[in-house]
């Protein structure tokens, strides 16, 4: 397809900023983030919009703010808290590293955090976007933060055909964003570009008749279908897990629960025994197994409550519920609790449903309160 522009392939027209900033000046959504500059809110908003859309990532972005209102107060909380202020939102690493962060930063800086991309990045959580990001709109730093929105933008106004989740390619329209912006502050216009992303330049139905900036687009200009670009490989299929669970009451009816390790997988979260059932083997003979593994108790009577489906977004789960009763011994990370105890921990979507199930079945109720 030819260049029917008279401009480079990669460069973008003088006009495109100020139109674009301008457009945002009158149409950017009200949203909380946005009411002031503090670096800490900032901060706080980018990890939480990493992976959770913005209508969902509003009230957890609140919710935490009215909890941990400085860095100060988040570093002084225990992580238990910070994981239950976060539970919900997914991806708990975030809030982890969020909590590593602000205790590092109080205790080198009394809890300001540095002004440059490079030392931004030398953070727990804080990646290559979320530096730039912070930089360019608390600190006004000449920065150009790309997320999956940004990137979509800019491959389309400049035609990209390579794959944006490539390094070179996210350079290089780094590279044409930034000339673009020559000496402007980045924080506007990156804004500008993550608002375009999401409320007009759509994924799969980009609404060009709407874009203030279509006269900069190439994508729209010079192809038929601009929703091509950016052009993605085939979507892998989610793995699927078959997992047991092991609900254990005791006397007092209590439910034996446990805290997963804080490193990796919804880590410092507390559920129940259980894990991954093995090939050949049944539901129930890995619920024993995994008794047995992780907390010693052999040969328990269990009864099958139910099945829990759960969709992760890197796999989906089904966990085959079990319930019965036997009391390991206590230890560190291991906990027995009521139901109103248990809704005061942090704990995965996939332990709330399995709480629910509970709740509904005849077996492997625990006291309320
Ligand atoms: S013209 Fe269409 S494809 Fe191009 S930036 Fe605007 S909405 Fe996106």
């Amino acid at each position: 397809m030819p260049n029917r522009s008279n401009r480079p392939a990669s460069s973008l027209p003088p006009t495109l900023v100020p139109t674009l900033v301008d457009w945002f000046a009158r149409q950017r959504r009200p949203l909380p983030w946005r009411t002031d500059r503090d670096p800490y809110h900032i901060w706080v908003a980018e990890v939480l919009l990493q992976q959770t859309r913005v209508a969902q990532a509003a009230p957890y972005y609140e919710r935490f703010l009215r909890e941990f209102p400085t860095v100060v107060s988040l570093a002084e909380a225990p992580l238990e808290r910070v994981l239950k202020v976060w539970q919900g939102a997914g991806y708990y690493a975030r809030a982890r590293h969020l909590h590593t962060a602000a205790r590092e930063l109080v205790a080198k800086s009394g809890g300001r955090l540095p002004r440059t991309v490079g030392e931004l990045e030398k953070l727990p959580g804080v990646g290559r976007y979320s530096a730039r990001a912070i930089a360019a709109l608390a600190f006004g730093a000449r920065a150009i933060p790309l997320e999956a929105n940004g990137l979509r933008v800019a491959a389309r106004w400049t035609r990209e055909e390579g794959d944006v989740r490539r390094r070179s390619v996210h350079a290089r329209l780094e590279q044409a964003l930034s000339e673009a912006l020559g000496k402007r502050p980045a924080g506007p216009f990156a804004e500008a570009i993550m608002e375009l992303g999401e409320t007009v330049c759509l994924p799969a139905d980009p609404r060009c008749k709407a874009c203030p900036v279509s006269f900069a687009c190439r994508a729209y200009t010079e192809l038929d279908d601009p929703a091509v670009l950016p052009r993605r490989p085939a979507p892998r299929r989610r793995p699927h897990v078959r997992a047991s669970v092991v609900v254990l009451r005791n006397r007092q009816n209590r439910w034996f629960v446990q805290r997963r390790p804080t490193t990796g997988l919804l880590g410092g979260l507390w559920e129940f025994p259980g894990g991954k059932i093995a090939k050949r083997e049944s539901a129930r003979e890995a619920a024993l197994r995994e008794l047995k593994e992780e907390t010693g108790l052999r040969s328990v009577r269990l009864s099958p409550v139910g099945v829990v489906r759960h969709a992760y977004s890197h796999f989906t789960v089904e966990l085959h519920v079990f319930a019965g009763r036997g009391e390991p011994r206590r230890r560190p990370g291991r906990r027995w609790v009521t139901a109103g105890e248990l809704a005061r921990l942090p704990i995965p979507k996939a332990t709330e449903k399995v709480v629910r199930l509970l709740s509904d079945a005849s077996v492997g109720r625990a006291s309320r309160d």
